[in-house]
């Protein structure tokens, strides 16, 4: 598999973080390259310009244009990694990238907006609501994607939110979509909040969290199963998104401190606004932006709970649970606890047995099963 990533502006090793082996899988696609031939074009023009990137998974974009000091704003710290990764690992120079979040706010006002189509609609249209008063009426916004991640509503959301929009032909099944900067009002979308049901629970979501308009089915199973084990003195919500399971294991575990964690800004975000509002005191509450459970000390937790995602931005896998399997078995302390609900069909059992020994069936029911596993 080919990591030397070659365009017009100049040609790098680019690799997906975290790195997997045996993958076969780039990273970088099609409409990165249409982009950035279609930029090329007017490379001369590009100097001296603000430049925003939106949504860069591992940098290609983001390094093919480093030398014009753009800024890049990623919700993921995966993505924001496999940017300082590749930037150090091709000996280029970090400072010449702002690296924000999708919370952060705009410093500037930019010349060029150039999208990648996120997976989520909703965070789309929040995007463009955050970047209202930080284009002009000359801005050039462009929209890269593949065409099978490019829903028709798309250009709905763009026409109705920035301008009139203008489509090129697909090349290797990749579309630029150019929209005319119109300066119509927009406001990012607000947080949306949902209610536990049975609880008191007020759950609150940022746009692009997972399951942001109600408690997601394996959650649901996974929350009336949760045991009351003794000696809980520490415990990770990994993959917390809105916090629903980690706030559920504050209540069940008072006297224990809870390490919320994903790795989204956003998710994070949310889980601590979750927090703030249904528990008393944060004291016990820690909240951090990571890949998994990278840099945790090994043998210093005693139970970790996830509901393990299944895809990294537009792709399908199983390698980031796996990631979250290994590291919580070096995470728990001997004699700690691992929860993980999973729906049927993924092959989690067999890689939990291998790397916990033992693996015990909870609970389950037609669609989830619960595994228990003890270091
Ligand atoms: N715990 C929440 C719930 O049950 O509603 C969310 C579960 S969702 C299936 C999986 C979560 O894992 C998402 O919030 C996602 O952002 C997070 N995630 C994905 N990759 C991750 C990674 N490498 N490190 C940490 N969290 C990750």
């Amino acid at each position: 598999m080919t990591t030397c990533f070659n365009t017009s502006f100049n040609t790098f090793n680019l690799e997906r973080f975290p790195q997997q082996k045996n993958h076969n899988l780039q990273a970088w696609d099609a409409a990165d390259q249409y982009l950035l031939e279609h930029l090329y074009e007017q490379h001369t023009e590009l100097k001296n310009k603000n430049i925003l990137i939106f949504n860069d998974a591992f940098g290609a974009l983001t390094l093919s244009l480093l030398e014009y000091h753009p800024c890049a704003v990623n919700d993921s710290i995966i993505s924001q990694k496999a940017i300082i990764e590749n930037i150090s690992s091709n000996q280029l120079d970090i400072k010449k990238v702002d690296l924000l979040n999708s919370l952060s706010k705009y410093k500037t006002t930019y010349d060029y907006v150039i999208i990648k189509t996120p997976k989520t609609l909703d965070y789309l249209r929040y995007f463009i609501g955050s970047i209202t008063h930080h284009i002009h009426s000359n801005t050039q916004i462009i929209v890269a994607g593949m065409v099978k991640n490019m829903p028709k509503v798309i250009w709905s959301i763009l026409e109705e939110k920035i301008g009139e929009t203008n489509t090129s032909l697909a090349k290797k099944k990749a579309r630029l979509i150019f929209v005319k900067s119109e300066m119509k009002p927009n406001k990012p979308s607000p947080v949306q909040t949902f209610a536990q049901e049975n609880t008191k629970f007020k759950i609150f979501n940022h746009v692009n969290v997972f399951s942001k308009q109600s408690l997601d089915i394996g959650t649901r199973f996974l929350l009336q199963n949760l045991p009351k084990l003794s000696g809980i003195n520490n415990v990770v919500d990994l993959g917390c998104g809105n916090g629903v399971v980690g706030l559920n294991l504050a209540v069940l575990y008072p006297k224990a401190k809870v390490t919320f964690t994903d790795e989204s800004y956003m998710a994070v975000a949310s889980a601590k606004l979750t927090c703030e509002f249904n528990v008393k005191s944060l004291e016990n509450c820690q909240f951090l932006v990571n890949n998994c459970l990278d840099d945790f000390a090994p043998n210093s937790v005693d139970l970790i709970v996830c509901n393990p995602p299944f895809h990294q931005s537009h792709s399908i896998g199983t390698h980031i649970a796996l990631q979250m399997f290994k590291q919580s078995h070096k995470t728990l302390n001997k004699g700690g606890t691992f929860l993980v609900v999973a729906n049927r069909h993924l092959p989690y059992y067999s890689h939990l047995k291998r790397i916990f020994g033992k693996v015990n069936n909870l609970a389950g029911n037609a669609k989830f099963s619960i595994y228990s596993m003890t270091k």
